[in-house]
C-alpha cells in the first residue's frame, strides 16, 4: 500500500496559496479513479471539499474570484492515459510513478509501478523506463 497521510491534500494546499499569488482560478490535478481504492483523496468528494474550502478560506473565493480545481485524467483509465500522452510528446522516459525507488530507477513492485506497468501493457505501448526488479 503506497497511501500517504494528507498528500494530496497538502499538494492541492500549496497549489492553492500559488495559485491565489499568481490570480491565477484554475488548478489542473492529475487524480485518477484507478486510485480511488487505496486513495481517499483522489475521488470527486475530496475534489469538491478542497473547491469548497478554497471557495471560504481564500481572500480571493471571498472576493469571488474561487479557485476551481480541474482532474481532466479522473475518469480515464490508465490507457487512455498513456495514449493521450503519447499524443502530447509527454517524455515518459522522464517520469516514473514510484514510492519505492532504488536510486534513480522505479521499483517495479510497489502498487504504483504495478499500475503503471498494466497501464502501459493495456496501452500496447513499451515501457520507456527500467524497472529494479521487472
Ligand atoms: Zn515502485
Amino acid at each position: 500500500m503506497t497511501y500517504v497521510p494528507g498528500r494530496n491534500l497538502i499538494f492541492l494546499s500549496l497549489a492553492a496559496a500559488y495559485a491565489e499569488v499568481l490570480g491565477a482560478s484554475i488548478i489542473y490535478f492529475g487524480a485518477n479513479v484507478i486510485d480511488y481504492s487505496g486513495y481517499p483523496d483522489c475521488r470527486p468528494e475530496f475534489i469538491q471539499a478542497v473547491e469548497a474550502a478554497l471557495q471560504t478560506g481564500t481572500k480571493a473565493g471571498m472576493q469571488g474570484n474561487g479557485i476551481e480545481i480541474r482532474a481532466p485524467l479522473l475518469r480515464m483509465s490508465k490507457a487512455e492515459i498513456i495514449r493521450l500522452g503519447l499524443i502530447l510528446n509527454v517524455p515518459f522516459q522522464l517520469t516514473h510513478s514510484c514510492y519505492d525507488p532504488v536510486g534513480s530507477m522505479a521499483c517495479g513492485q510497489c502498487d504504483s509501478c504495478q499500475i503503471r506497468k498494466q497501464g502501459f501493457a493495456e496501452a500496447g505501448v513499451v515501457d520507456p523506463i527500467q524497472y529494479a526488479v521487472c
